[in-house]
């Protein structure tokens, strides 16, 4: 039983028809054809090529196309990727803009210490890089730590001060909506906040 086939690594499918259509000869009033002696032109040729349903492969043989992390489960189209979806692209473009093109100006040896080295295009796009662990793990952190900033903003949006009865209290923490009904909470208490500073902060 051979293995199945992934249909995403095979070249474009010809669509079902297509019409190629040649012009013969040069612009002119008269309605002419070239395909006999006096003939004027233009003339044109049209060929059909008629594909069918051709498939390089039986139906039953194409392998489950791979699907975005998420992408499956919320039904979201392809075409508007998943928060997820969105990650994994910068996350690419991040490995790919450490990589280097050879025009870095370094020499060999120089640049393959310092750069993912590029080994297959397609398409003209980056499609596959080589590199140390360490040399794609510093070209993904950027791009990790802007995740983790993004997400951070977001969690202190939430936790923002406000004034209540002389006292800065922690919005989120106290249920704030313009006044709140629960016992507050001092923003210097806010618990979330103080896990976000982290063990390392002043
Ligand atoms: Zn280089
Ligand atoms: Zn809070």
């Amino acid at each position: 039983m051979p293995e199945p086939i992934r249909k995403g690594t095979l070249p474009c499918t010809p669509p079902p028809e297509w019409e190629f259509t040649t012009v013969v000869g040069g612009q002119s009033d008269d309605p002419g054809v070239l395909l006999f002696p006096g003939n004027e032109g233009p003339v044109v040729v049209r060929r059909l090529r008629i594909y069918g349903d051709w498939e390089p492969v039986r139906p039953d043989r194409w392998m489950d196309e791979p699907h975005a992390a998420g992408e499956a489960a919320s039904g979201v189209q392809p075409n508007q990727p998943a928060p997820d979806g969105r990650r994994l692209a910068l996350l690419a473009r991040a490995i790919r803009d450490a990589t280097c093109e050879g025009n870095c100006g370094r020499t060999e040896e120089e640049c393959e210490a310092a750069s993912l080295q590029p080994v297959v295009w397609h398409h003209g796009v980056l499609a596959r890089v080589e590199g140390t662990p360490e040399q794609i793990a510093a070209a993904l952190l950027p791009a990790i730590d802007a995740f983790a900033r993004e997400l951070t903003a977001k969690v202190r949006a939430l936790h923002r001060p406000v004034q209540h009865n002389g006292r800065t209290i922690c919005a989120e923490r106290s249920g704030w909506d313009g006044s709140t009904d629960n016992s507050p909470v001092a923003y210097d208490q806010c618990r979330t906040l103080r896990a976000l500073d982290g063990p390392d902060s002043s």
